[in-house]
């Protein structure tokens, strides 16, 4: 999350149309927490869950723990910093579920990139459907679909997460930025939708579901 007015920023080409689909979706707007440690002791069990062991398997080699720390203003932000666990940063006005799954998302993603690119919008529906509130989840997904977010494919829990594969899997300049534009084109034109078309058909047909 970082605040909507800025920029739209070629390095992170979804970032304006995710923050308009998370905007289109009844997310709580007031703040859901009454402390730092309450936030924190969410944010653990979100961290315990099958879900998170399997986004973060690739990404966050040394441990899989997030700090919590207090923000100023109204930004909330996520650092994935080059030693350590990641951080997210949070304002009082912040202290809602879902800019928490916003920013553990951004952690999840560890230092491959900080954007709001598919597999960023992959690990943010994964943690709001599994962890929180499939509805809302497929709000959100339908929203993404509306404002043509791409979101990666994704396995069910329980079998390997594919690392991301910018030849079959959706490429955006942050990550496939070193493949000839061909075949990132072709990829994303072909590969990407039928993809997209084949994973959102199983989730709606309840495939992924952890319980
Ligand atoms: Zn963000």
């Amino acid at each position: 999350m970082s605040h909507p007015s800025r920029k739209y920023n070629p390095n992170d080409p979804q970032r304006e149309r995710v923050y308009i689909a998370e905007r289109c979706v009844d997310f709580p707007r007031a703040p859901e927490f009454q402390s730092l440690s309450e936030i924190r002791a969410f944010a653990q069990q979100v961290l315990r869950s099958p879900t998170w062991e399997a986004l973060s398997r690739h990404t966050l080699q040394d441990g899989r723990g997030v700090v919590v720390k207090l923000g100023r203003g109204r930004r909330a932000v996520a650092h994935n910093r080059l030693v350590g666990d990641p951080a997210i940063i949070l304002p009082r006005a912040s202290w809602r579920r879902w800019t928490i799954f916003h920013e553990l998302a951004h952690c999840a993603r560890g230092k491959l990139t900080a954007n709001h690119g598919p597999q960023f919008t992959a690990s943010y529906f994964r943690l709001i459907h599994d962890c929180w509130n499939p509805d809302l989840a497929h709000r959100l997904q339908s929203e993404f679909e509306r404002m043509r977010v791409r979101v990666a494919p994704w396995a069910p829990i329980g079998h390997e997460v594919p690392k991301p594969d910018p030849t079959s899997v959706g490429v955006s300049r942050d990550e496939g930025a070193d493949l000839p534009t061909e075949i990132a084109q072709r990829a994303r034109d072909v590969t990407y939708q039928k993809a997209m078309v084949a994973f959102w058909r199983k989730v709606r047909a309840g495939a992924f579901k952890t319980k």
